[in-house]
C-alpha cells in the first residue's frame, strides 16, 4: 500500500509515498502525441498511426487530471508530448493549469521548432521552466536526427525564450554513439558558455530497433569524458530533481545532469507518474503497465479519478526492466508516452 501523510507548514497538504518510500510529486502530462519532427530514436519515418480527435483527452479532462494529482500531492506538472506546442489552444491550457491552486512548478519540454513565436505567449500563461531537446549543434547532424529539423529554429527559439523572461532552457540531450557523442563536450561548454543547464539522456530502445545497444553510452562514460577537460562538482538536488544526476564545471551558471535509464537503475530516486494524451496513467515509462483514465473522465467522476490516480502509486513498480543485456519493448512510442 501507498500512505498519504500530512505535510509540514508551507508544503502541499498531502504527500503521495509509494510502497519503496518514494515521495512522488511529479506528474509528466501529455498532450497529444503529434510532432512537427521524427526524431529517429522516438517516432518511426512514417510517423505514429493517428489518433481520431475523440481518442484525445480534452483539455477540460487534461485539468481535471492535474487538478486531481495537485489535490493528492503532486506538486509538479510537465507538459509534454508528442510536440505540446503543436496542440491547437495549448497557451490557453497553460494558463488554466499554472492557476491550479497548490501547484508549485509547471514546466514544458519541447523541440523548440516554434519557441520563437510562442515563447512570450508562454512566458505570460505562467510556465516556469522550459527544457528544450536539442541532440546536435551541427545543422547536418541535428538534421539527421530529426529527420529534417532546421536547427536555426531551435536556436532562434532559445534566444526568445530568454528575452521572454525564462531562465536559460534547460536541453536535454540524448547522446549516441557515433552519432552526436563527439559533441559531449561541446553541450558540456554550453552550459558554461551559455548558461544553458545540459540533461545527458542515456539512448533507450523506444523503436523496437534491432541492435540499439550500438547507440548506448552509458552516463558513467559521458562524465568521465567531460572530466578530462572539466572539473565536475556535484549538485544538490532538489526536490523535484529526480532520477538525474548533476554535476557543475566550477563558476559555470548552467549544471550538467546525467539520466541513466539504461546503465544503472536510478528508479529509486524516481519521484513521478505519467499519464497520456489518451488517458493512459503509467507508474513507470518502461512498463506496459497501465491505467485507462477515461472511465472515470467521461463522464466525469473526480471520486474514481482520485482513487484510480492513487492506484497508480500504489502499483509503481520498484525498478524497470531495461539494461543493455536485454529489453522487453514496451508497447508504445516515446511520442505517445512523453519521454
Ligand atoms: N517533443 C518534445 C521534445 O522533443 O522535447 C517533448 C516530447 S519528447 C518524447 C520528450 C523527451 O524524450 C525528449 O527530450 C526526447 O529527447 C526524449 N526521448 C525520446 N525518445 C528517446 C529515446 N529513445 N531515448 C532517450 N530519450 C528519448
Ligand atoms: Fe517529436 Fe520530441 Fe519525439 Fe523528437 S523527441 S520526434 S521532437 S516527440
Amino acid at each position: 500500500m501507498f500512505r498519504i501523510k500530512g505535510a509540514k507548514w508551507g508544503e502541499s497538504a498531502m504527500a503521495l509515498i509509494d510502497t519503496q518510500g518514494r515521495t512522488i510529486n511529479y506528474l509528466r502530462l501529455s498532450v497529444t502525441d503529434r510532432c512537427n519532427m521524427r526524431c529517429f530514436y522516438c517516432m518511426p519515418k512514417e510517423g505514429i498511426v493517428k489518433k481520431g480527435h475523440e481518442a484525445v483527452l480534452s483539455y477540460e479532462e487534461l485539468l481535471l487530471i492535474a487538478e486531481t494529482s495537485v489535490e493528492l500531492g503532486i506538486e509538479k506538472i510537465r507538459i509534454t508530448g508528442g510536440e505540446p506546442l503543436v496542440r491547437s489552444g495549448i497557451v490557453g491550457f497553460l494558463e488554466r493549469a499554472a492557476a491550479i491552486p497548490g501547484l508549485k512548478h509547471l514546466a514544458l519540454t519541447t523541440n523548440g521548432l516554434l519557441l520563437e513565436k510562442m515563447a512570450g505567449d508562454l512566458y505570460r500563461a505562467g510556465v516556469q521552466r522550459l527544457n528544450v531537446s536539442l541532440d546536435s549543434l551541427d545543422p547536418q547532424t541535428f538534421n539527421t536526427i530529426t529527420r529534417g529539423g532546421d536547427l536555426q529554429r531551435v536556436l532562434a527559439g532559445l534566444d526568445a525564450a530568454e528575452r521572454a523572461g525564462f531562465p536559460p532552457p534547460k536541453i536535454n540531450v540524448v547522446i549516441m554513439r557515433g552519432v552526436n557523442d563527439a559533441e559531449i563536450l561541446t553541450f558540456a561548454e554550453m552550459s558554461r558558455i551559455r548558461g544553458n543547464s545540459i540533461r545527458f539522456i542515456e539512448y533507450m530502445p523506444a523503436i523496437k530497433e534491432e541492435g540499439w545497444q550500438r547507440y548506448c553510452i552509458s552516463g558513467e562514460e559521458i562524465l568521465q569524458r567531460i572530466a578530462e577537460c572539466h572539473p565536475l562538482e556535484m549538485i544538490d538536488k532538489g526536490s523535484f530533481a529526480g532520477p538525474s544526476r548533476d554535476y557543475r564545471i566550477p563558476g559555470a551558471r548552467g549544471s550538467i545532469g546525467v539520466i541513466t535509464a539504461v546503465s544503472g537503475h536510478f528508479c529509486s530516486d524516481c519521484n513521478r507518474i505519467r499519464v497520456t494524451s489518451t488517458g493512459q496513467a503509467k507508474g513507470c515509462l518502461f512498463s506496459d503497465e497501465r491505467t485507462d483514465l477515461l472511465p472515470f473522465l467521461r463522464p466525469p467522476d473526480p471520486q474514481a479519478l482520485t482513487e484510480a490516480l492513487k492506484g497508480i502509486v500504489a502499483g509503481k513498480p520498484k525498478q524497470h526492466g531495461i539494461s543493455r543485456e536485454g529489453y522487453c519493448h514496451a508497447n508504445f512510442t516515446m511520442s505517445q508516452v512523453g519521454g
